[in-house]
């Protein structure tokens, strides 16, 4: 039995107990067995309304906390491979997390903390508790917006480029945004100058950072009226470099509005440009460069098989309810904003 049908045979006995949610950026031998496929924030948006005792999240593990943290009580969230994490997620530590907003909080200012949601739980408590949110990068403009009405300024985290990348977006100038210079455990944070209101932590997407603007301008005189789409987490001179750059969800309505026979040249994770090529037979849809996350690749047929074998016993994610709290208050505040 090969191990599609051994999928196929635990989704029938475990019948509506179970959902598999699935990320974009999964192969297509796992997205084939989701009930549901989205980006985070639409996958975020689903957990509400399920019925389902067992929730399998195919994706990074800040993915399944944070369903973990919107599921009910009674829900169980897995993931196949509990060592699926996100490289940007690990560049914010809470502990240090923590550290800057209080030491950007010192002269008396409100510092309103606003994550991406590539974050970890404890992450997102931090936030919560102080005033601040959540965002996605579909909604980061309109929740940079929220958070700087909110307080005297916003620490924006982990991803340095999308906040920049918003930023620009909401027309702030340069001399409003600081990159913060997190070493020496937070001890050079320190409280803002006149005039600053934007506060970039130094995080990264290592898959989106392999795009660059050089790499767009080549393409260029090769392929003089190719498209070319990217995604927030690149660099700001790459985004310039580009005709269109938004989230995924974006990309993807992008990549289906361009008329037959264009040529899309596309900066994100290969296997959703992938897919797309395969959904778009009549338009020519390439990679800007083979860009694979090899932590969303830890997810595959085989450990999702062996999952869903042991589920009944699996011991599910869990995030502790003093961290839940705070961090579902910081996600409510996104869902609120963005309805
Ligand atoms: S593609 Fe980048 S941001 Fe997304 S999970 Fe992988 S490392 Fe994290």
């Amino acid at each position: 039995m090969t191990l599609a049908q051994k999928i196929a045979q635990h989704k029938d006995r475990l019948g509506s107990r179970l959902c598999i949610l699935a990320h974009h950026y999964q192969s297509d031998a796992v997205v084939r067995h989701a009930d549901i496929l989205g980006d985070s924030l639409e996958l975020a948006r689903r957990i509400d309304g399920l019925g389902a005792e067992h929730i399998v999240f195919c994706g990074v593990h800040f993915m399944a906390e944070t369903a973990a943290i919107l599921a009910r009580p009674e829900q169980k969230v897995h993931i196949p491979d509990i060592n699926a994490s996100c490289v940007m997620a690990e560049m914010a530590p809470a502990p240090l997390v923590e550290k800057a907003i209080a030491a950007l909080n010192r002269d008396g200012r409100r510092i309103i903390p606003l994550t991406y949601v590539n974050s970890s739980a404890a992450v997102k408590a931090a936030c919560g508790s102080n005033g601040g949110s959540v965002c996605t990068s579909a909604n980061a403009a309109t929740m940079l917006r929220w958070a700087l009405g909110e307080g005297d300024g916003v620490l924006f985290l982990p991803d340095a480029n999308l906040g920049m990348n918003t930023a620009r977006q909401l027309g702030l100038k340069n001399t409003e945004i600081k990159r913060l210079d997190v070493r020496g455990a937070g001890s050079l944070v320190t409280p803002a100058s006149p005039g600053q209101r934007l506060f970039l932590w130094p995080g990264l997407c290592a898959i989106h950072a392999k795009f660059h603007a050089d790499q767009i301008d080549a393409l260029r005189s090769v392929h003089p009226g190719a498209l070319v789409l990217v995604h927030p987490e690149c660099a700001p001179e790459v985004v310039d470099a580009a005709d269109g750059s938004g989230s995924t969800s974006y990309l993807i309505k992008a990549v289906g509005e361009a008329p037959a026979g264009s040529t899309i040249f596309v900066g994100t994770e290969w296997n959703l440009i992938n897919r797309l090529k395969t959904r778009h037979p009549d338009k020519d849809v390439r990679p800007l460069r083979k860009a694979l996350c090899s932590n969303m690749a830890k997810i595959t047929e085989a450990n999702l098989s062996r999952m869903l074998e042991g589920l009944e016993t699996a011991t599910p994610v869990r995030v502790e309810e003093h961290i839940a709290r705070p961090a579902r208050l910081a996600l409510e505040r996104m869902l609120t904003a963005c309805k």
